[in-house]
């Protein structure tokens, strides 16, 4: 790997690179951002693919790249991923013994952090947010909850409205005063895993297209598109963005708070790396919350089952499929806005939250039938094997 950074070459190629401590340096453009973190875990399979993705429909000249970010890992995929390689580093340099973390009922991050704890040899505790009438109610083993309950993470289930009076940080750290007094040492990360060092994950991912691009002759692109969900993955990007040689646009499109919040959350994460920048002028976010978080319109559903039947790409409803039915929306409706532009859409992951959504997708999966047997055929492969 001439030439290339030793922070480039993929962990992963290395026996026993995988899932290893590796001292970080950030790139040249960040090296003014404090706190600095010292550490990163190898958790994730970088660099994640880039190509290009030809969806129906572009204004005309406009061209969309796909950043495949949900082939970060198996269990691990997503987004997430990116910012545990940093959080986790910190809880095992803080001498944690066990993660508690908090989410929805089907989130991502919950499962992520599951398996990464487990990865390092750590307990994980999670608290997930439900609705009332399921809240006394086995949860069950659809999607994300599946994952963490074979890798035997700890669930407290709390109702919505108990998560809405109490916030996220109270309830943690509820958790983390009763595991105190078990002789415990929790670490707690934030829901999303968006504090200022996991914004280091998309930070980073920044570095990695560029080299990327640096690979790849005269490859430029005018705009980032992604889902915001926590906030923590705009701020890295954007900043990273602005920083960088990109200069990529970024835009964000909400899949629950309004833009209004995120501009004052990524504000407070880039305050907390001391960038000195405004949260308005290095993103723009957009509504793309619909029916409320992790609901679907009929029409959001549709699309996801559209995108994939025309391009293979199998979106996720509550995240990734939203901000592709808000960016495309919003190019049919403002086509000047990005007529010859080249965009490159961040695929966050979300695959296993996927199965909750099975219902609902029945009626728009496509067909099967019984094979029709009626000739009369002779076996080809040996006889007397029942299989
Ligand atoms: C969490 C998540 C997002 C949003 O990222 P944030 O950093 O929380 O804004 C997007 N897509 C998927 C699949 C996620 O799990």
């Amino acid at each position: 790997m001439a030439g290339v950074p030793a922070t480039y070459s993929s962990a992963t190629a290395q026996i026993g690179g995988f899932l290893s401590k590796k001292p970080y340096a950030p790139p040249s453009w960040a090296t003014h951002l404090s706190p600095m973190p010292s550490h990163t875990f190898s958790l994730g399979h970088f660099p994640t693919p880039i190509h290009k993705w030809n969806l129906p429909n572009l204004p005309e000249g406009t061209e969309v790249w796909i950043k495949r970010d949900d082939l970060s890992g198996m269990q691990l995929s997503g987004n997430k991923v990116r910012k545990l390689e940093f959080l986790m580093a910190d809880a095992v340099a803080q001498g944690a013994d066990c993660i508690i973390t908090v989410g929805g009922i089907q989130s991502n991050h919950c499962r992520a952090t599951a398996v990464a704890a487990k990865y390092l040899n750590l307990d994980c505790y999670l608290i997930l947010r439900t609705s009332k009438l399921l809240v006394d109610k086995d949860p069950g083993l659809v999607g994300n909850l599946l994952v963490e309950r074979l890798v035997g993470a700890h669930i407290d289930l709390v109702s919505k409205e108990e998560y809405g009076k109490i916030g996220s940080v109270a309830l943690a750290d509820l958790l983390k005063k009763r595991l105190l007094e078990e002789g415990r040492k929790p670490y707690v990360i934030p829901v999303g895993g968006s504090n200022s060092l996991g914004t280091w994950g998309y930070i980073e991912v920044i570095r990695e297209i560029e080299q990327q691009i640096q690979q790849s002759a005269d490859a430029h692109f005018d705009d980032i598109v992604v889902a915001c969900g926590s906030g923590g993955t705009i701020a890295g990007l954007a900043l990273g963005s602005r920083l960088s040689s990109l200069k990529a646009k970024v835009h964000a499109f909400s899949v629950c708070d309004d833009p209004e919040y995120f501009y004052d959350y990524v504000q407070g994460l880039i305050d907390g790396l001391q960038s000195g920048l405004n949260s308005h002028d290095i993103v723009s976010i957009e509504n793309a919350k619909g029916l409320g978080y992790a609901m679907n319109t009929a029409e959001e559903l549709k699309f996801v089952k559209d995108i994939a039947a025309a391009t293979g790409i199998v979106l996720d409803p509550v995240y990734s499929g939203k901000a592709a039915y808000g960016l495309l929306k919003d190019m049919s409706g403002n086509p000047a806005k990005w007529k010859g532009r080249k965009i490159l859409f961040v695929h966050t992951g979300g695959l296993l939250g996927l199965y909750d959504k099975a219902d609902q997708l029945s009626s728009l999966a496509g067909s099967w039938r019984r094979m029709n047997l009626e000739d009369s055929i002779s076996r080809k492969d040996g006889t007397g094997k029942m299989f």
